[in-house]
């Protein structure tokens, strides 16, 4: 597919796909919450500013955006105008994102980073078995 947008426009398209909020985090969040998870949001006193934090578990996940993040995905499609552009961009972002999860690390936090695409219709309900299960382990600690 031809990708016809400019970078800067391309780029106020892209930041909505990225912001906070997204639907599939939404998602996620909802049905940790009526499992009985509580939890704060992108708290800022966090290295990276984590999506969903559970204090109680010392226990932080990312919610990534394939394409933002580089999952490897069918939704990893680079576009075929200003690609390196693209490519630079979203190689800072991982390693941003490696940055954070040592630091969060380090701090005695687990980390978790679940996909965008692992949130579909089909897929969430084995993601959140996947999630609660991840979480409870860490109690034993
Ligand atoms: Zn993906």
């Amino acid at each position: 597919m031809t990708d016809t947008f400019s970078v800067s426009e391309r780029s106020a398209i892209m930041s909505k796909v990225k912001g906070k909020n997204t639907k599939p985090e939404i998602a996620l969040r909802k049905k940790l919450f009526a499992h009985g998870f509580r939890y704060r949001l992108h708290d800022n006193s966090l290295p990276g500013k984590p999506d969903i934090v559970f204090s109680k578990y010392k226990s932080v996940i990312f919610v990534h955006g394939c394409f933002w993040h580089s999952h490897g995905c069918s939704r990893c499609r680079m576009p075929k105008t200003n690609s390196s552009y693209w490519r630079t961009k979203i190689r800072k972002n991982v390693e941003r994102d490696g940055v954070h999860i040592r630091k969060l690390k380090k701090m005695g936090w687990r980390v978790l980073v679940v996909w965008e695409c692992s949130l579909g219709k089909m897929m969430m309900d084995k993601t959140l078995n996947a999630v609660i299960n991840w979480l409870r382990k860490s109690r034993r600690l």
